[in-house]
């Protein structure tokens, strides 16, 4: 349970001034639904309102406070010229500037004859100086409390500055003093703040300095957020630890032969991965591991083959796909390599119902099906295995620490190995995982060609298109994406379905679209006709349509490449590659490009390592880049920023871990106080494992 301390900060932002139904929502999309997220919610600038110059003192472009006399209201001689109002000091004029002002309004907030001090940007048009839209207008009595300095926050559209900075106020006077929960000797080395004072110097910058991300208050931040993402992971873990294991030893006939019917030698990264895989299996604690590799690095063969090491032990396995296709594809592969040895398997997904689906659930009870392959679906209360020893989760990030949970929950014992193709930098992988332990795909499978990758202006696709039906013509398959941006899914298939009947023009009925709206079956269809070469080119909205083994695919088009990130277009270009005949990758970009966004598609461009371009990619995402964290499913921190606050994440990971070695129970008051942390920052799911547990 929610401890009573954090209440007030998990109100709904409505409860906040002045945020009715209509801002309270759009507030929730920017910032979050609490008023706890309000205060996650952190100053991008500021604007100093301090400088009071007289009038003719007042530089160009410089925000100021001034007090003048209103002389005369100067209403516009035609309707497209603005509304002015006089104004002066003793130094000179200032034109007060309105466009479509409320008349009533400004006659009531400027009495010619009366002084008022007005704060706003500066400008000198004609010789006069002048303000347009002042931010304030006061009268000398109200003017106290304007010359401060004022912390500007990331808007969203419909979303004016001031009742968000109010509602942001209130919610930083709403924070209560909490427990420390940090290590005291770190803070007091650090000088750092108390978690309410750090709010609140966050919230309240006095100069430009304040909003950068290595201050003491947002090191302290940071490293809250840190810790809490470490102290919930280190708890998962040791939970998985505590949990008794179980050693599974097969005696290996199987996977001898599945191995000797296979149609290709395993790479070295291949079997070391395996006998990682296999001696944790073996020994008596829990397993959970993460097997890493490039998308076509062999990840689902090594998986099968330590399934089979459960099978030979009279227990069973699962593998966790993330979608409806990629568990299908698993299913395939999976079901290909076990039939040839005679091993039942199935698949379940949302889609099985009825009888179908009734005589998997009893294989799955009665042990008669060894293997099963499927989405959430498995996860589901009437699932129930006879003996679950061993889950695969197919992460490709998407499961969270929740589902993994859910699973090992189906088993007695459940060793569990999350794949996953990203090769994501040891300190993302920290904030994902912990320290969980790690196997590592780094050969590519024999036969694979290197994929030439080339750069191409959006203003050049005829020629694309026309290089397309050549290759076409040769037998390609091609696959096409489009970009998502999540702001428009609307949008975003508009530009999708206008490319697929541009595409039409050219190919007719031999090009296939999919994207997120279509239902699965409708999808599957498309894909399958893809993979059978019923049509040539598939265009997707998405990445993860696109989680498809075609070998023969082997051109891919990114559309608005310069807005994917690295990571993902790496993911994307590993969907070609996959046969022996030579594929390209054509990166088509619109408009001239930023400096990231160059530097990223040289990248791409230049290698093939994944693991470069995982390093590369942390380096070059920017605060905004949020594209490629949102969809890689890493942990969205809210106050962290890696390539600042990397150095914390070593101190958090030692801190949670030596806490919880000290304290495993959390009970000391120490303890107590890394729960509120826990909560604080929604770590909910695992402070429920923490209780059970
Ligand atoms: P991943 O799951 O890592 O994306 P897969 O296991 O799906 O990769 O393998 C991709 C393709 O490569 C599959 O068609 C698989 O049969 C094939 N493959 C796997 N291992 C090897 C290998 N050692 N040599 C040749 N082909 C392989
Ligand atoms: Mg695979």
């Amino acid at each position: 349970m929610r401890p009573k301390i954090l209440f007030p900060l998990f109100a709904p932002v409505t409860t906040l001034p002045g945020l009715g139904p209509r801002l309270g929502k759009l507030v929730e999309r920017l910032a979050g639904p609490h008023v706890v997220d309000l205060l996650w919610h952190v100053p991008s600038g500021i604007i100093d309102r301090r400088f009071a110059p007289r009038i003719a003192e007042a530089p160009e472009g410089r925000i100021a406070t001034i007090t003048l006399v209103v002389d005369a209201h100067q209403p516009p001689r035609n309707p497209r010229s603005p509304y002015k109002v006089r104004c002066r000091d003793a130094t000179g004029f200032l034109d007060l500037v309105f466009f479509h002002p409320r008349l009533d309004y400004l006659l009531k907030a400027l009495p010619p004859g009366e002084t008022r001090v007005v704060s706003g940007r500066v400008e000198h048009f004609g010789g006069v100086a002048q303000i347009t839209h002042p931010d304030y207008i006061a009268t000398p009595d109200e003017a106290a409390g304007l010359q401060t300095v004022e912390p500007i926050y990331p808007l969203t559209t419909g979303l004016t500055p001031r009742p968000l900075a109010r509602a942001i106020r209130e919610a930083v006077a709403r924070a209560p003093e909490l427990p420390e929960w940090a290590d005291r000797a770190w803070i007091e080395k650090n000088a750092w703040p108390r978690w309410r004072a750090a709010v609140r110097a966050v919230h309240g910058p006095t100069a430009e300095a304040d909003i950068a991300p290595d201050t003491a208050a947002r090191n302290r931040l940071a490293y809250d957020e840190l810790l809490a993402n470490q102290l919930a992971l280190a708890l998962v873990r040791a939970s998985h630890r505590r949990l008794p294991g179980r050693p599974i030893r097969g005696d290996g006939a199987r996977r001898r032969r599945a191995v000797e019917t296979l149609p290709f030698t395993l790479t070295g990264s291949q079997r070391q991965a395996l006998a990682e895989i296999v001696s944790d299996m073996e020994a008596p604690s829990r397993m959970l591991r993460l097997l890493q590799g490039d998308v076509g690095s062999g990840k689902t063969v090594v998986a099968f083959l330590a399934m089979l090491n459960a099978v030979e032990c009279g227990a069973q396995a699962a593998l966790l796909a993330p979608t409806e296709i990629l568990a299908r594809q698993h299913h395939a592969t999976i079901e290909a390599l076990a039939g040839r040895i005679g091993i039942a398997t199935a698949l379940l997904t949302g889609r099985e119902r009825g009888r179908p689906r009734e005589a998997i659930l009893d294989g799955l009870r009665s042990g008669a099906l060894p293997i099963v392959v499927g989405t959430h679906a498995i996860l589901q209360e009437e699932v129930a295995f006879r003996d679950l020893a061993f889950a695969v989760v197919d992460e490709q990030h998407r499961f969270g620490v929740q589902q993994r949970v859910a699973l090992g929950a189906k088993g007695r014992a459940v060793d569990v190995l999350v794949m996953s193709a990203t090769p994501i930098p040891r300190t993302l992988m920290m904030t994902a995982y912990g320290d969980l332990d790690l196997s590592r795909l780094t050969e590519k499978p024999a036969g694979r060609r290197p994929i030439d990758t080339r750069t191409v202006p959006l203003s050049r696709l005829d020629e694309v298109v026309a290089g397309l039906v050549r290759a076409i013509a040769d037998g390609a398959r091609v696959y096409w994406v489009c970009p998502l941006v999540e702001e428009s899914e609307a949008a975003d298939l508009a530009a999708a379905t206008e490319r697929y009947a541009l595409l039409q023009t050219t190919f007719g009925d031999r090009v296939g679209l999919v994207h997120g709206r279509l239902k699965g079956t409708e999808k599957d269809a498309v894909m399958h006709r893809f993979a059978a070469g019923a049509i040539d080119i598939l265009v997707a909205t998405t990445v993860i349509e696109v989680g498809v083994d075609v070998p023969e695919a082997t051109i891919m088009v990114i559309e608005h490449a310069d807005r994917f990130g690295l990571a993902q277009l790496h993911q994307l270009r590993g969907r070609i590659g996959r046969s022996d005949r030579p594929s390209t990758c054509i990166l088509l970009y619109g408009g001239p490009l930023g400096e990231t966004a160059r530097a990223r598609l040289s990248t791409i461009r230049e290698t093939d390592d994944g693991f470069r371009i995982a390093e590369e990619d942390l380096r070059l995402r920017g605060a905004g880049e949020v594209l490629g964290t949102r969809q890689s499913g890493l942990p969205v921190f809210r106050l962290v920023d890696l390539a600042a606050h990397a150095e914390l994440l070593a101190v958090a990971q030692d801190d949670a871990r030596l806490a919880l070695e000290r304290d495993p129970d959390l009970a000391s008051d120490r303890g107590q106080a890394l729960r509120i942390l826990l909560y604080l920052f929604a770590r909910d799911a695992v402070a429920q494992t923490l209780r059970a547990g």
